[in-house]
């Protein structure tokens, strides 16, 4: 440590509440170390309320960057300076980059989670897709689906307080991606669910079920699965939820969260840096 933090080091943060159990500072740590960059990454618990002081200090310090968590994504589009098409369609940011003094704020679990397929052998582009949900994980994805070329988004979500941020981004999106179809449908209409599994060449979960404690439940009808349908999960824990696995076995390509948490990791270390993360050495050290 005391060969790797100097008077020139860098700085870069996760802010939020809580942060104790993140894994982001290991994670860069190792990396910045790995590729011989100046940089530190330390985790500070903020609340919203605590959201302008926060931007003061990434200026007065000159932080390169870093990460907002909950509850403060919101509030961090707020305050940069700009936003990533993403990030301005959805209204929150995940990531900050700041060049110069000028903050840029990104969100990147979609552009993760689009990269994870694409590593795995699939092209969004020009494909018909059904993403179950419409919390956080589930809008970023349906956006970037929509920003990468996919023909088709169809939203299903249970009848709760989502359901309304499932139209809001339809209409968003109608005006900012309007070649991509984006319908929203309620979770509990089973024929229509069917329907748009029978009609999709990818399907998503990007709710909590399947999540522990849900992890007995799967929301998609394993008789739906077809040879030539992807099946992506977002839950990673655990790695293979039921839905994964009754995929494997009905022969889909099946997908499931893991890849998509590293792909995160692995595109905001290059907003960082500019550099590809070194991903078989941080799999090795995290083993
Ligand atoms: P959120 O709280 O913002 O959204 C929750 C979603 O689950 C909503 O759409 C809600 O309607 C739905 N839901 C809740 N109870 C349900 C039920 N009984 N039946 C059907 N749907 C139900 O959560 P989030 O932050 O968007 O996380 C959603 C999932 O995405 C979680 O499983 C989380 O682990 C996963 N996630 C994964 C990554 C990753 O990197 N792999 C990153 C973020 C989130």
């Amino acid at each position: 440590m005391e060969r790797r933090i100097n008077g020139h080091t860098g700085l870069l943060a996760l802010f939020g509440t809580p942060v104790g159990h993140s894994g982001s500072p290991a994670m860069y740590n190792f990396s910045f170390q790995h590729d011989g960059l100046d940089y530190a990454y330390m985790a500070f618990d903020v609340n919203v309320e605590q959201m302008p002081a926060v931007f003061d200090s990434i200026r007065l310090f000159k932080m390169r960057g870093g990460n907002f968590t909950m509850p403060c994504k919101n509030i961090a589009a707020e305050l940069v300076d700009k936003l990533s098409p993403a990030a301005e369609i959805i209204g929150a940011c995940n990531v900050f980059v700041n060049d110069d003094g000028v903050i840029t704020g990104h969100i990147t679990d979609g552009v993760g989670f689009v990269k994870n397929l694409e590593v795995n052998g699939v092209d969004v582009k020009g494909k018909k897709t059904v993403v179950l949900g419409a919390g956080g994980a589930a809008t970023a994805i349906q956006v970037q689906l929509a920003l990468d070329g996919a023909s088709e988004v169809a939203i299903f979500n249970i009848d709760d307080e989502f359901y309304a941020r499932a139209e809001s981004t339809k209409e968003k999106l109608a005006t900012r991606c309007p070649e991509c179809k984006v319908t929203v449908e309620h979770l509990e209409d089973k024929e229509a669910l069917a329907a748009a599994v029978n009609n999709a060449d990818i399907v998503i979960n990007a709710t909590i079920m399947g999540m522990k404690p849900h992890e007995d439940v799967t929301l998609i009808d394993k008789s739906l699965f077809r040879k030539d349908l992807v099946v992506a999960d977002t839950v990673y824990n655990p790695e293979k939820t039921k839905m994964i696995l009754e995929a494997e076995e009905a022969g889909c390509q099946a997908i499931g969260g893991k890849g998509m948490l590293l792909y995160q990791g692995v595109v905001n270390y290059s907003l960082f840096t500019g550099k590809d993360f070194p991903i078989e050495e941080y799999q090795k050290f995290q083993a």
